[in-house]
């Protein structure tokens, strides 16, 4: 079996603030195949973004491993071979498009000509050609998001973690976005794994549908979703669709249940 992109042991997280200890994650275990699409998706709290943020090397685990693409998660991140996508694009306002795509490229010392044809590259692959020079304020939400996506990808990671990406969006341009995603994933290959609270949206997009569950935070199930590749959005007319979908608001309300 080829070497999986996310393994995940034993994993635990508590959070010590001065009141209490909070315990958002506890004993989970994940693997993440290479090149597949993971959703995770459970209530507020559940400890979604503490997994994400273990995974990226953000925080690090009070207890368990984790392995990406082989290594320590700490390898992954310096090595920039995991790109992260969160609600709010954070684009640095006083630099144009094309150079906060190619921000990450600067950071790693590539020379100015080569990072920006890579920027120029990545700006057509999600739809922003002609929008280069442009300031992040002169952007609406959806295309700041493409940018971030851009520059998320820009140093070609293996790895791509996105958290409630498309939550503050509007319907339309969340069904875009969600199939620029899937074509930048059948393209890229790279592995992903999408924090989100619509269960539609995860079905519509991934493999593997991971459900968790609060106080502690916990995977209840994972639902393997067999719907055929390329995904588009007439997925959703798919028989196999509706079925998928309410097993995950099953899985969901139970989760509520003992929230
Ligand atoms: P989700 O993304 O699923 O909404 P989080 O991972 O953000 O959940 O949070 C999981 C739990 O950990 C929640 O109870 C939250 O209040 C708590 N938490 C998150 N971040 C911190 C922090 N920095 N300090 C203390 N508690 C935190
Ligand atoms: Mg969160």
């Amino acid at each position: 079996m080829a070497e999986s992109a996310v393994v995940v042991e034993g994993l635990s997280l508590t959070y010590r603030t001065r009141a209490r200890d909070v315990v958002a994650l506890s004993d989970v275990d994940l693997q993440i195949a290479r090149g597949s699409f993971v959703s995770l998706i459970g209530p507020s709290g559940c400890g979604k973004s503490t997994l994400l943020r273990i995974l990226g090397d953000l925080l690090a685990p009070s207890q368990g491993r984790v392995q990406i693409n082989g290594g320590p998660a700490r390898a992954a991140r310096s090595a920039r071979r995991t790109g992260f996508v969160f609600q709010e694009p954070a684009l640095l306002e006083w630099r144009t498009i094309l150079d906060n795509v190619a921000l990450p490229l600067e950071l790693h010392g590539m020379a100015r000509a080569e990072r920006v044809a890579r920027a120029r590259e990545l700006l057509e692959l999600v739809g922003l050609t002609g929008f280069e020079a442009a300031a992040p304020r002169q952007l609406s939400g959806g295309m700041r998001q493409r940018a971030a996506i851009a520059r998320a990808l820009s140093t070609r990671p293996d790895l791509l973690l996105l958290d409630e990406p498309f939550g503050a969006l509007d319907q339309i341009t969340r069904d875009r976005l969600n199939m620029e995603l899937a074509r930048i994933h059948e393209q890229t290959g790279v592995t992903v794994v999408l924090v989100t609270h619509s269960i539609r949206e995860a079905v519509l997009l991934s493999d593997r549908v991971v459900v968790m569950t609060p106080r502690p935070g916990r995977i209840d199930c994972i639902l393997e979703n067999p719907l055929p590749r390329p995904r588009s959005l007439e997925t959703r007319d798919h028989p196999g669709f509706e079925p998928l979908v309410r097993a995950g608001n099953h899985a969901l309300e139970k989760g509520y249940g003992h929230a």
